[in-house]
């Protein structure tokens, strides 16, 4: 008794004298790839060539830094509090005096770790952020073999020059 209805019963007829020569086959493939091999290509060459992003598109995250470089973090947890994921884990530390032109908050980060295998980037950690802190960049997460790779440091997170400018120009990076 067949369980669906997709079960296709096959023809073991023999074959006509056009089928054993092959001939109308390949003429019929050879018709199909000449059709094909005009229109417009729907794959690209990537990575040299890329799709344009979804507007909603969330890649690897981003800490922020204010406008005079400072890091914007305050270390308050919130968006480890968010992330459903529990990737994100911190150490929070007193900014000292001599500091202000490092750290915007009297609080700051001083280890700030997201382990992307655990991330689902669904963003909440970003909205979750009082501070404008985190963000979540166009860039695309680069794959490895090594699981280490895949726990992000502060060092690693921390928005470099080029994002800064990028996101100036066009409110994204
Ligand atoms: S994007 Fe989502 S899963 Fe990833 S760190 Fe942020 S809150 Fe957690
Ligand atoms: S990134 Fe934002 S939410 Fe997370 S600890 Fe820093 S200031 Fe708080």
């Amino acid at each position: 008794m067949q369980l669906t209805k997709r079960a296709v019963n096959v023809d073991r007829s023999p074959m006509t004298l056009g089928e054993k020569i092959y001939l109308p086959a390949i003429a019929k493939g050879l018709k199909i790839t000449m059709g094909h091999i005009f229109k417009k290509k729907a794959t690209v060459s990537y990575p040299e060539q890329t799709r344009p992003f979804s507007p909603v598109f969330r890649g690897l995250h981003v800490l922020n830094r204010d406008e005079q470089g400072r890091e914007k973090c305050t270390a308050c947890g919130l968006c480890a509090l968010a992330c459903p994921a529990e990737a994100i884990t911190m150490e929070a530390a007193e900014r000292k005096k001599g500091e202000e032109h490092l750290y915007r908050e009297e609080k700051y980060a001083a280890r700030y770790e997201i382990n992307m295998l655990r991330c689902i980037f669904c963003g909440y950690c970003e909205e979750a952020c009082p501070k404008d802190a985190v963000y979540l960049s166009e860039t695309i997460m680069p794959s490895n073999y090594s699981r280490d790779y895949f726990i992000y440091k502060k060092e690693d997170l921390l928005i470099t020059e080029e994002q800064m400018k990028k996101r100036a120009a066009t409110g994204k990076g």
